[in-house]
């Protein structure tokens, strides 16, 4: 049963008097749960109480955080259809979406355990002594990397399960060895409330410290005093540029400045040669209208930007596209909120000079279910024109024409960073692929050859995050086992006597 409130290192608590509802946006009405906002001294609370069990948390042999995330993982199954209708009745994503995104959260939660049952994730490196060494003898030399403090974390709007209360970012510290206060989101406080009971059980049955996990109700501000908490020491946040600059902001101007990960917007550029179009044309088309329209086009890996270059068969591409893209059905949005963000940001983008709108569903659409948008423009009107290249949440896409490939290129060293960058061309392609390539990787994270960047495998080969403002730290993954990085510090220990080093450095 879902009661509206806070889950503070264990204990419900509900001491405020602001009240909110979520929103079912399939049915264009509210949910009758009330979500209770915590107070300042709720949040006082669930840091101070993060803060003590973190002296106690660090220092636990990885079995036993790895046996606590596998309870959380069978925790959350075992709410079964209670979580999956929270889910759907939350973000009008369907069932099956709601079953493979728990699927996710489950199989990340277990890899994490798999990676600190064993102390190697650590990377611990050895110098051995060299006593007679000349001019100066070298001393032992130890390093390892140790958990960073209490982490803050914002869930996502589009990832009710996997990248929210029990997600990537809290499965990743909580391995590491950070206690975890989550920000619910405010879209999804129910599902959010269910997964934190999860944790709740999982951590009273594995012998957790209570203060090991809080979950928040809250808006703007509960945020902001969290990030800028003293015993705060590392922030993840998924959602938009605007909300994770904020935080970035705030957390560098702290007395004791903080890093915040956060995931922010991409447009994922996808650049298609004339020698592909000229070969398989249609099926690009087909294949790029399913991604651009995938989960309503709510993925931080959406195709929001296709680059080619104007030659005979790019007015066909671009107008099968078009109609292969609005023929599908149109999809209701998570929220009427993000919805009013896609309706404003699509017409701002197809409202500018030389953009020609080629595409759109047609016909009444149910409140809240988004048209398809496919507009096109010129290489030299998108480099000139910045508003062109804003990310625009939803099933859109911006075709840009470039007129040779000095043009292309140019285009590509201007973007923004991106968390992806993707090429569909031939292997034996007329355009100096090479010289794209080598573009490409400077401004994105990843680099897909002939396929479509939505759909993010979870394994320890991917990489999740690009140049800002895709995240606002690249050297970092949010995504598979190498993100417990970001929750982690390097220490050397010189000259220890065996006794007093830990363990996993005493070999
Ligand atoms: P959001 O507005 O950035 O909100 C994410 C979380 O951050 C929420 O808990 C929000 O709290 C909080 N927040 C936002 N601004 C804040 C600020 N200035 N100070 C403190 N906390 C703040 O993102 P969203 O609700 O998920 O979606 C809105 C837009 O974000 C979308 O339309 C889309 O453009 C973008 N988005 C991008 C991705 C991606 O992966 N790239 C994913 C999801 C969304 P409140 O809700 O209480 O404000």
């Amino acid at each position: 049963m879902i009661l509206g409130k806070n889950s503070i290192a264990g204990a419900w608590s509900a001491e405020g008097n602001v009240v909110f509802k979520t929103f079912n946006p399939k049915l264009d009405q509210e949910n009758p749960i009330s979500f209770v906002e915590a107070t300042p001294g709720e949040i006082q609370r669930a840091v101070t109480a993060a803060w003590e069990a973190f002296k106690i948390f660090r220092n636990m042999p990885g079995e036993k955080r790895a046996a606590f995330l596998r309870a959380i993982a069978d925790e959350i199954l075992a709410l079964d259809q209670a979580l999956l209708d929270a889910y759907t009745s939350e973000s009008g994503l369907p069932q099956g979406r709601a079953i493979g995104e728990r699927g996710r959260t489950v199989g990340q939660l277990r890899s994490f355990a798999d990676l600190v049952s064993k102390e190697d994730w650590r990377g611990n490196t050895f110098d051995a002594a060299e006593p007679e060494r000349k001019p100066l003898p070298k001393d032992d030399l130890r390093k390892t990397m140790i958990p960073l403090g209490p982490v803050v974390v914002f869930g996502a709007s589009n990832f009710p399960l996997a990248y929210s209360t029990a997600g990537g970012d809290t499965a990743s510290a909580l391995a590491a060895g950070c206690p975890v206060i989550v920000k619910s989101h405010p879209m999804h406080a129910g599902t959010s409330e269910l997964v934190a009971s999860a944790i709740v059980r999982a951590a009273e049955r594995t012998g957790m410290p209570k203060g090991v996990f809080s979950n928040i109700n809250g808006g703007i501000q509960a945020g902001v005093d969290l990030v800028t908490h003293p015993k705060v020491k590392a922030v993840g946040f998924t959602g938009s540029l605007a909300g994770g600059r904020a935080l970035y902001d705030h957390a560098a101007k702290r007395e004791e400045p903080i890093p915040v990960f956060a995931e922010m917007g991409s447009i994922n550029p996808v650049i298609v040669t004339p020698d592909a179009l000229s070969k398989r044309s249609g099926e690009i088309a087909k294949t790029y209208a399913g991604s651009i329209c995938l989960g309503t086009g709510q993925f931080c890996t959406n195709p929001g930007l296709l680059l080619t270059l104007k030659d005979a068969n790019t007015g066909a591409f671009v107008q099968d596209l078009a109609q292969q893209t609005v023929a599908l059905e149109p999809q209701v949005m998570l929220h009427p909120n993000i919805k009013r963000g896609y309706d404003s940001k699509e017409s701002s983008v197809t409202s500018q000079s030389g953009v020609q709108l080629i595409g759109k569903s047609e016909g009444a659409l149910k409140p809240n279910y988004a048209p398809a948008v496919i507009a096109t423009v010129s290489g030299a009107e998108f480099l000139a024109n910045p508003k062109l290249h804003q990310e625009v949440f939803g099933p859109f896409s911006l075709v840009v024409q470039a007129k040779d490939e000095t043009e292309l290129l140019a285009i590509i060293e201007g973007l923004e960073g991106q968390l992806t960058g993707t090429l569909i061309a031939e292997e034996n392609d007329n355009l100096d692929l090479a010289g794209i390539i080598e573009a490409l990787q400077n401004r994105v994270g990843r680099v897909i050859f002939n396929g479509v960047p939505t759909g993010v495998e979870v394994c320890a080969a991917m990489q999740h995050g690009g140049p800002y403002p895709a995240s606002t730290d690249s050297r970092f993954t949010a995504v598979g086992v190498h993100s417990i990085k970001r929750w982690v510090r390097p220490v050397s220990y010189q000259s220890f006597p065996k006794a007093l080093l830990p363990n996993h450095l005493k070999g």
